[in-house]
């Protein structure tokens, strides 16, 4: 028998759920696509992400096939690259071990790089309506105030406690699962916010102990704040015959298969002097290439999950340089690193922040040229 929760849901999300592009299809593809652009990702920023993406690869195949540096390019803006290389990874699993078709079973599913149980149970119910319920960050924080749930939601407890409600939302057989989850999603994001919610609004406040108390700051128990770590890093802009190095970030290191401007770590630099000694030190460990630091001309400051980092930008020549110093004797500790100009490193899958730099670099270059 239908829950009376998910029935109340389904009702109000025929009048008022959002007009999707994913939710026009039950192509586990293009589900499966949007759900790893949603993590951690505002829906308004995925949408053109979204279409562009499928434009490129419009099925799993055109993936799986795709280099890894031209899926990043796609990905480029998104932030959260691992979510872009588990994707790829997980197209060619599809592709190889499965014949090209997602499986349909949770187990299989979970074998995927980069697909958790909630990615999993979402395309098996949208796509399949199998009977998965689903917790996320909106469903967890809907269903702790309708349990009246008085544990932090990371505990165990908590997270069996919320699955298990989940669970009990969708009928057995699975008929409409997909509606149920993606009602329950919906007025967890759109009406049961996190510090004001729309109770007046919600089709569920018969159901609500949480509502009848007035106890929203106190369900979900709030989360002990992040504690961010602030560093001071440094681009070194190691210049030669109009072309700069670049590096590719490696497995282990931020934004890992992405290119980059070498950056090394100045936190604990306390003079002008220390931190050239140490860009010179750490680039030859690095390259095996002497360079000259020049001064810092530009710094820009982004986050990175609990980091806070002032990235300070240094111009830098080699010493002695040669033609064939430059072009082919650069050696890297397991990196891949080329010289590029400046047109040519647009088309890199540059990270966010050297993005950012590349855009400084080349106002800087015009303007001096002009
Ligand atoms: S009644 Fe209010 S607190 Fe309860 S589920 Fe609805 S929006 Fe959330």
């Amino acid at each position: 028998m239908r829950s009376p929760i998910a029935a109340a849901a389904v009702a109000w999300f025929r009048d008022h759920g959002r007009d999707l592009p994913w939710r026009a299809t039950r192509d586990p593809y293009r589900i499966w696509v949007s759900e790893i652009m949603l993590q951690q990702t505002q829906v308004a920023t995925v949408i053109p992400y979204y279409a562009r993406f499928l434009e490129r690869f419009p099925d799993v195949r055109t993936l799986a096939e795709a280099s890894e540096d031209e899926v990043f390019r796609y990905w480029a803006g998104l932030g959260y690259y691992r979510r872009a290389r588990q994707l790829h990874a997980a197209a060619n699993c599809v592709v190889q071990q499965h014949g090209g078709q997602f499986p349909k079973d949770l187990e299989a599913m979970l074998s995927l790089p980069g697909v958790g149980r909630y990615t999993a149970c979402a395309i098996l119910s949208f796509a399949y309506d199998l009977n998965h319920g689903i917790v996320e960050a909106n469903t967890q924080r809907l269903y702790a105030r309708l349990l009246y749930w008085k544990e932090p939601l990371q505990a165990t407890k908590s997270q069996n406690a919320l699955w298990e409600f989940a669970e009990g939302l969708v009928p057995e057989n699975g008929k409409g699962a997909g509606q149920i989850n993606q009602a329950v999603m919906e007025i967890g994001s759109q009406i049961c916010t996190p510090n004001q919610p729309h109770c007046d609004r919600c089709p569920l406040l018969p159901f609500c102990p949480t509502s009848a108390k007035g106890h929203f700051d106190r369900i979900p128990v709030p989360k002990p704040p992040k504690k961010i770590t602030e560093l001071r890093e440094a681009a070194v802009l190691i210049e030669h015959a109009g072309r700069w190095l670049m590096r590719r970030c490696q497995v282990g290191e931020r934004w890992a298969g992405l290119w980059d401007f070498p950056r090394f770590d100045i936190t604990d630099c306390d003079s002008e002097a220390a931190v050239r000694k140490v860009l010179t030190n750490a680039v030859f460990e690095r390259f095996q290439q002497h360079i000259d630091v020049g001064n810092s001309r530009h710094s820009l400051k982004h986050a990175v999950t609990r980091y806070r980092i002032t990235l300070q930008c240094y111009d830098a020549n080699l010493k002695i340089p040669t033609r064939r110093t430059a072009s082919t004797n650069i050696v890297s500790q397991g990196g891949d690193v080329q010289w590029c100009d400046l047109a040519h490193m647009e088309d890199l899958a540059l990270s966010a922040s050297g993005k950012r730099v590349l855009r400084w670099l080349k106002k800087r270059t015009h303007s001096t040229t002009d």
